[in-house]
């Protein structure tokens, strides 16, 4: 808490990685900066989303593969219990979370040619536009700021008439409550969070999952030969999927849960489990904010609405889950809050530009994305030509014993041979995608990246051979690999459609 100075160049409430990222990148104009957080920093980026999470995920995913047989090597007496995989995620978190303090530590005196961060642990509530009242252990003071970034996030929603204890009924907060592995574990949500859990349970095999979709497949958003490969594989690996269930109602014992589901069909199924994940969106955090103080506008879900630069007020700006309109993750936040700043601070700032956003979902294998898939293409009657390239052929997943997975690029289907998107199923998704985004941003060829020499083995060789599969100059020839590379013209007069043919064989 502030015993001498409560006036403020910039207050950022919420320190997740929009709030910290907006307070860091302020130091580089030299101002006197207040950073606010009630719970705890790093927000869903650390602890109770992002990083844990994908610690979770590796380490499941390394589990995974320490108990297979089929690698000329066995573990006898692989053991694993959840409080120990969860210390293991949890220090993750702590590392990182170190290292901010330290950076906060470090700033939070005057540097030369760098600003002060004063970090405030407290709950902050807006009494005007100009005036934020922090509530800290008890005790409340004011502050005064030139310029107001609210960072506050979002918390995971609620489903409706079924509450959760964080006990036997969780939401994404509530997986570090457990002390072990459910014996049963009913997911509701088969959006990406519920699937990457349903997949780091599965890959410990010691929990019996049943996933509930509401819809009639997985991952509704995604061309259907990427939700048909992860569906699948999460069948392979345990999970049961419920497809067009709903859970309608719960009862309790002592020991488990009856959960009624009810089908698109009309019937009626009660399964009993141990616990129940609730992964069914997120919700902005913006009530008991104040804002209602100031002349910041929400939408009628409770996020707020800003301009194009991110401001809400006069003095207020927003960044990263809690605003309309922008994917709720977390590099798209912290480039937000950057934006903001720059925006703030600078006299050029450079417009933010977060279309060919790569992203990143961790299944079995992983599965990243740049720009259009098919889908969108065909819904915006974008004519592409595709190439598909099975990491079946691949020498790096052939090594790796590990050919599950494919890459899908779209090319426009004109003489410029623009990169439109592009999805990659299978290890190192995330690095091999970069390669596409990289050229998709920076505006260059197919031409120039098949100029490119690329190590051996490596993953993007499967983004090299495709390009030349399309450009006929592979080594690997269509014909003799007919459903394991082959290139596709759509255009919105096509009336053949082979999209549902070719799931069937990945
Ligand atoms: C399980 C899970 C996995 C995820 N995995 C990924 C992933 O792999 N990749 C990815 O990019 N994204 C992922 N996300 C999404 C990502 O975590 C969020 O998009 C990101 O954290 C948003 O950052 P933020 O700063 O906007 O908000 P938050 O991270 O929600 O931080 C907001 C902070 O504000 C604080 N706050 C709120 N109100 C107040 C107040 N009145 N006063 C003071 N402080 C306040 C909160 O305590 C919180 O710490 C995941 C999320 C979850 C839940």
């Amino acid at each position: 808490m502030p015993t001498q100075d409560t006036h403020f160049d910039l207050c950022i409430i919420g320190a997740g990685p929009a709030g910290y990222s907006a307070a860091i990148r302020a130091l580089d104009y030299n101002i006197k900066i207040c950073l606010i957080e009630r719970r705890s920093i790093g927000g869903a980026g650390l602890y109770w989303g992002a990083l844990v999470s994908k610690s979770l995920w590796e380490l499941s995913d390394d589990y995974a593969k320490a108990k297979r047989t089929d690698r000329g090597y066995l573990a006898h007496n692989l053991k694993v219990s959840f409080a120990s995989v969860l210390q293991t995620a949890l220090n993750a978190a702590r590392e990182k979370e170190d290292q901010m303090f330290k950076t906060l530590d470090h700033f939070k005196d005057k540097h030369k040619d760098q600003g002060t961060i004063t970090f405030i642990k407290g709950d902050a509530t807006f009494l005007d536009s100009q005036t934020v009242k922090v509530t800290s252990n008890s005790s409340e003071f004011l502050i005064k700021a030139k310029e107001y970034v609210v960072a506050t996030g979002s918390k995971p929603r609620s489903f409706e008439h079924i509450t959760t204890d964080q006990s036997k009924i969780l939401d994404t907060d509530g997986i570090l409550n457990l002390k072990k592995f459910p014996k049963k574990l009913l997911i509701v949500g088969a959006g990406i969070i519920g699937c990457e859990y349903a997949t780091i349970f599965s890959n410990f095999g010691q929990t019996e999952i049943h996933l509930l979709d509401h819809a009639d497949g997985i991952l509704p958003f995604e061309d259907p030969d990427i939700a048909r490969h992860i569906s699948n594989n999460l069948v392979n690996n345990g999970v049961k999927i419920h497809h067009r269930a709903r859970l309608i109602s719960t009862e309790q014992d002592e020991h488990f849960i009856l959960a009624t589901i009810q089908y698109g069909d009309g019937h009626i199924q009660v399964i009993q489990t141990e616990k129940i994940l609730i992964s069914v969106g997120r919700v902005p955090n913006t009530s008991n904010l104040g804002l209602e103080n100031t002349g910041v506008q929400l939408n009628e879900h409770g996020y707020i609405i800003t301009d194009p630069d991110y401001k809400a007020d006069t003095c207020i700006h927003a960044a990263g889950d809690v605003i309309a309109g922008t994917p709720a993750l977390v590099n798209v936040a912290e480039m937000e809050a950057r934006f903001v700043i720059r925006k703030l601070w600078s006299q050029q700032p450079k417009p933010l530009k977060i279309h060919n956003m790569p992203t990143i979902m961790f299944f079995k294998p992983e599965v990243a994305a740049v720009g259009m898939n098919e889908r969108q293409a065909r819904q915006k009657g974008i004519p592409y030509r595709l190439v598909f390239y099975s990491n079946s052929l691949l020498p790096r997943s052939i090594a790796m014993r590990a050919t599950s997975g494919f890459i899908k690029i779209l090319i426009s289907d004109d003489a410029s041979e623009r990169i439109i998107g592009m999805r990659a199923v299978g290890p190192q998704a995330s690095s091999l995608i970069m390669n596409i985004a990289y050229l998709m941003v920076t505006g260059h060829s197919v031409d120039d990246y098949l100029n490119t020499i690329h190590p051996h083995p490596c993953m993007p060789e499967s983004i090299l051979e495709a390009l030349r599969v399309l450009k006929g100059t592979s080594l690997c020839k269509p014909e003799v690999f007919p459903n394991q590379c082959y290139t596709k013209r759509w255009t919105p007069e096509s009336t053949e459609d082979d999209w549902h043919l070719r799931c069937n064989v990945i």
